[in-house]
This record gives structure tokens, C-alpha cells and sequence, in this order.
């Protein structure tokens, strides 16, 4: 796991792994590449399929049209629901408007979903730690709208209300800070101490392993460079995870064509990462910029083997799961 030290220049690239495609994101991305082979252009998908520009960028060019909301599909059209999850109110309005769908939800966040159907009906009041606006949160809280309250900041801990204070259990979006999610756990027992935990971890491994292995390398690096969207949840908090552990700078970038020369002024150690929705050729690309400029010496910070991978949606089993967006 430990590096070793730089090379006569000084300048070292820590790479980490795991970093990039989670078998969600694979899996969703996949999806939508076997749609538009089996059903042909346009094949509609709501919302971005996953937080990633370049993916989004590159399915658009073969034929996709993403929209915002079921009501922008023509009737009787085919659609692919987002990595991200829908509500079951998403469902209702598709089967109204005889629309084709293919559910690309992760199976990680249908666990989620399946849940909050699980505590709502046993009666529980469920608090959703999340982003706001976040679209797996929505998606999540539509499962069961008059259970479900979200906190997001220390200071909704202190808004929520629940009926009985012994039947209250946290649940969690699948790509928040480990350690920030823990600490508003730790704000939610003091006020309520019979807070019940999910019946398994609602952070997904491949967030949790990024996570882990940007914070092995962090201390050593003098800047990190995260590749990956600012729409995306797991890829804005490796940032603040490296800046936390210890790198002294961290960025957030989409290409290697948004790295500020004035961010590598002074820097030895550069570590790279990148998010769950990031093809791993945008991370060769920006190892290609940093060695054009001295940062030739790459050492992988190796801190766990990932082997997950999930099976297409239902409609499309035969297909073999290998995107073409890498
Ligand atoms: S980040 Fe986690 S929950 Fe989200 S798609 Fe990937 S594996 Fe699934």
C-alpha cells in the first residue's frame, strides 16, 4: 500500500486504486449502450445516467436524449431510468404514458429503496442522511414521502421530529463522506438515543474504497487531482476526504484541460483519483499531461481489489456487461 520515494526530479504521480467505474455506474452505462443497439436511436433517458460529462457527451453523440422529466418523453418511447434511482410516482407517470422504460437504478440504491419500504411499514420514522436535491435522494424519499425526512446539514438534526422517539431509524445516500455521515449519526443518537442503524451499510463500497484509498495517499501529496463532475456526489467528496487527511491542495476537474498550471507551482507529489462515474481514459489522459510536465514516475496506491459486477436489467440479460465509454 505505502509508496515508495520520488524519483530524481522529485516529481511523483500516487495513483489510487480503486478509483473510477464502480459496477453500478458499468452496469447503468452498459444499459443504455445495449438500448440503443437492440432498439435503435433515440433512446430517451431521465436525468444523466450517470454524473459524468464525458459519458453524457458521448451517448448524446450515438443517440441519446437525456431529459429532465418522463413528461418529456413522447408517448409510447422508450426510456431508461438513471444510476440514480426514481420514486415509484416516476413509475406511475411512465406506465400513464405507455412509455418503454429499463431500470438502470443500481442495485445498491434499490437496497436503499427496499429499506425504507421495510421501515415504513413496520411504522418507523426514517431519517434520510443526504444531499438535498440530490436525485438518489429523491428518488429514495418518494419511496415512502411521510416517513422519510432528510438531514443533510448539523442544523436539520435539530429540526426533525419524530412520533416516538423509540422507533426512529437513519438511512443514508449511497455516495456520502464515510466520516461526515458517521458524525451526523453521532448528532442524531444524542437526540435520539434509540436511533435504530440500517441493517447493513448504506454507503456502497466503491465509495467507501475511494474514499479509503485517497485518504492512504493524501498526507504525502502536496496537490490531488480528482477527476470527475461537480455534479457528482462521490467524486466532490473524495476532495474534501484528501483535503481532510492531509494532501495540502485538492481539485476537482473533468479533463486535464482544467488543470491550472498554478496549482502544480511548488508541488513534488501529485496524487490522482477520480470518481465512480469517471471512465478510467480521462484518468490516463490527465497521467499524460502531468508526465509532459515532469511528473513521469507513477506508483499505484493499492488499497483494495474490487470484483464486484451486477447483471444487466432484465430486458437486456443476454447482452454481455462491457461499456464502449471507458
Ligand atoms: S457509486 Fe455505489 S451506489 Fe452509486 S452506482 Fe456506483 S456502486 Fe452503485
Amino acid at each position: 500500500m505505502s509508496a515508495s520515494s520520488p524519483a530524481p526530479n522529485g516529481k511523483r504521480v500516487l495513483l489510487a486504486n480503486p478509483r473510477g467505474y464502480c459496477a453500478g455506474v458499468d452496469r447503468a452505462v452498459v444499459t443504455v449502450e445495449k438500448a440503443l443497439e437492440k432498439y435503435g436511436a433515440p433512446v430517451y433517458v431521465r436525468k444523466e445516467i450517470v454524473h459524468n460529462k464525458h459519458v453524457v457527451d458521448t451517448l448524446r453523440e450515438r443517440g441519446v436524449i437525456f431529459v429532465d422529466e418522463t413528461s418529456e418523453v413522447p408517448e409510447g418511447a422508450l426510456v431508461v431510468f438513471s444510476a440514480h434511482g426514481v420514486s415509484p410516482a416516476v413509475h406511475e407517470e411512465a406506465a400513464q404514458r405507455n412509455l418503454r422504460t429499463i431500470d438502470a437504478t443500481c442495485p445498491l440504491v434499490t437496497k436503499v429503496h427496499k429499506e425504507v419500504n421495510r421501515f415504513a411499514r413496520d411504522d418507523y420514522d426514517i431519517l434520510l442522511i443526504g444531499h438535498e436535491g440530490h436525485e438518489e435522494v429523491e428518488g429514495t424519499a418518494g419511496e415512502a414521502p411521510d416517513r422519510v425526512q432528510l438531514v443533510d446539514t448539523p442544523d436539520d438534526v435539530d429540526k426533525v421530529t419524530v412520533r416516538d422517539p423509540s422507533k426512529v431509524v437513519w438511512l443514508s445516500q449511497t455516495t456520502l463522506s464515510v466520516d461526515e455521515t458517521m458524525e451526523r449519526v453521532g448528532q442524531l443518537k444524542e437526540r435520539f438515543p434509540e436511533l435504530a442503524d440500517p441493517p447493513s451499510d448504506d454507503i456502497c463500497y466503491a465509495t467507501s474504497n475511494r474514499q479509503f484509498a485517497v485518504k492512504a495517499m493524501a498526507a504525502e501529496c502536496d496537490l490531488v487531482l480528482v477527476v470527475g463532475s461537480e455534479n457528482s456526489s462521490n467524486s466532490k467528496r473524495l476532495v474534501e476526504v484528501a483535503l481532510q487527511a492531509g494532501a495540502k491542495d485538492a481539485h476537482l476537474i473533468d479533463y486535464a484541460s482544467e488543470v491550472d498550471e498554478e496549482w502544480l507551482r511548488d508541488v513534488e507529489t501529485v496524487g490522482v483519483t477520480s470518481g465512480a462515474s469517471v471512465p478510467d481514459v480521462l484518468v490516463f489522459e490527465l497521467l499524460d499531461y502531468l508526465a509532459e510536465r515532469g511528473w513521469e514516475d507513477v506508483q499505484e496506491v493499492t488499497t483494495a481489489n474490487e470484483k464486484i459486477t451486477f447483471a444487466l436489467p432484465r430486458e437486456l440479460r443476454d447482452e454481455k456487461i462491457r461499456s464502449g465509454v471507458r
